[in-house]
């Protein structure tokens, strides 16, 4: 046997292997729905899945090797589906049982399910642990009353990942559990929300007695707290991944692009992409554009300005490496990773912000297309102060960072041992 059809037999896959695939597979006509459970049957969807789900249970490294050959294709990205791939599916993996992953990683892997994260409440945002929806049990079901909020694509959410209260007489880290929700029934209410710069990106959810299968536990009775760190460590982790350029994304889910050609939605997205000339990415705008921006707006000479525009740059440039180390890692640089990567990205958006409304001046009170950027850097900058609080605020993973990584000590109080019923919580404070 050849050392590759040995690699091939092991598992193994080489770049001429997908490329060979793609060539094969690939056709403008093919639905969504069609590229995808090709990719799927390939093991090409997400390559370090199990096989059967997606995947061909290889290493990260090979794993982002196929991302590479499909990004150079130019094809439709692997299904995200919001928060399904990059948080649903791994938290299923680490505390979900077989059944559960076999019934819903897969629909996630195929681009048929789109999913949200109903975690945060009016009272409980950096106090996770202090939720007060409750989950009170109705024969073999659960049945579900609450609010939550900021929860990013619930409009268009198959399933939620809810944390709920299932027994207020513990201490509040060990009185709740982590549930799977439909979000398609009677009981949930989902109202969008507006941000101040135009978009809605998120919503209020409210839950009146929604229904909950008694097989969508995941983890233990009451240990929803350990499942929903494994979430929130994806959930940093994931600031470090982003979509490769070159590949296109379609939307999974019922509200998806399922049954839309995938030749349609890439001509859609070249289109939209044309329109809008955009030139910011991830929240921040590029160095080189920045640099750009101050030769139109006569500033680039101003020694001020250079020197926030080298130290901007530099920032930029570490920050790039930083990333591109923990992504290698796959979260196992300094065991905080994801904190770290956090931290340093929210910082850049905020940099990112002063500095460009430094640079335009008063243009930076204007908006829509004759603004700077064509209106993008208004959208953008308005944005910045989210991506300090989303995924966790910036000073809630100083605290991790200093009590997880450095070791010192934890915040002062008698919380932890309280039953949750004697505890003022959230807007009871
Ligand atoms: C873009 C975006 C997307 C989001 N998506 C989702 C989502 O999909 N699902 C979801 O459930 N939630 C989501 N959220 C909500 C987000 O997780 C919360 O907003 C966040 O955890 C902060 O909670 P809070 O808004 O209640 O602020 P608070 O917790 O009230 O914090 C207010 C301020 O006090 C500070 N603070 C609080 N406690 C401490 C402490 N112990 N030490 C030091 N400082 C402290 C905070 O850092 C912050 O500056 C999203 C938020 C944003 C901005």
């Amino acid at each position: 046997m050849t050392a590759r059809a040995e690699a091939v037999r092991s598992g193994g896959i080489e770049p001429d292997d997908v490329e060979t695939w793609v060539r094969a597979s690939w056709d403008l006509s093919l639905t969504v729905r069609e590229w995808w459970r090709l990719l799927v049957e390939a093991g090409y969807a997400y390559p370090s899945w199990p096989v059967g789900l997606g995947g061909r249970a290889v290493s990260s490294a090979t794993a982002r090797m196929v991302t590479a050959v499909l990004a150079r294709a130019g094809v439709i990205a692997p299904p995200v589906g919001h928060v399904a791939a990059t948080l649903a599916a791994p938290t299923l993996f680490d505390h979900g049982s077989e059944a559960q992953v076999e019934e819903l990683v897969l629909p996630i892997a195929l681009g048929e399910a789109s999913w949200c994260q109903l975690f945060s409440e009016p009272g409980s945002g950096s106090d996770l642990a202090s939720v007060a929806a409750r989950a009170v049990r109705d024969g073999d079901e659960w049945v579900v009353t609450g609010q939550k909020v900021w929860n990013s694509g619930a409009d268009t959410a198959d399933f939620g990942m809810l944390l709920a209260r299932t027994d207020p007489e513990q201490p509040k880290h060990r009185g709740m559990s982590y549930f799977v929700i439909e979000m398609h029934q009677p009981g949930i209410e989902v109202r969008p929300l507006r941000q101040m710069n135009g978009a809605s990106s998120f919503c209020e959810v409210f839950l009146s007695e929604a229904r909950v299968r008694p097989e969508r536990l995941i983890g233990d009775l009451h240990g929803g707290w350990r499942v929903a760190q494994s979430t929130l460590g994806h959930e940093r982790a994931s600031v470090a991944g982003g979509l490769l350029p070159g590949l296109f994304t379609a939307r999974s889910g019922t509200h998806g692009d399922l049954d839309r050609a995938v030749g349609e939605v890439i001509e859609a997205a070249r289109a939209t992409a044309k329109a809008r000339k955009s030139v910011i990415r991830s929240g921040a705008v590029p160095s080189k554009v920045m640099i750009d921006l101050a030769r139109q707006h006569g500033v680039a000479h101003e020694p001020v300005v250079r020197q926030d525009l080298a130290r901007y740059l530099t920032q930029v440039r570490v920050n790039g490496w930083t990333m591109r180390r923990i992504a290698a890692a796959r979260g196992r640089l300094t065991g905080s990773d994801g904190s770290i990567a956090k931290i340093t990205t929210s910082r850049i958006c905020q940099v990112s912000r002063d500095l460009s409304y430094r640079i335009v001046g008063a243009h930076g009170m204007l908006s829509g297309p004759a603004s700077p950027l064509g209106g993008e850097l208004q959208v953008v900058n308005l944005a910045s102060p989210g991506t300090r609080i989303g995924g966790g605020t910036d000073e809630i993973q100083l605290n991790l960072l200093g009590e997880r990584a450095l070791g010192l000590p934890r915040e002062p109080g008698d919380e932890q041992d309280r039953p949750y019923r004697e505890l003022k919580v959230g807007t009871q404070r």
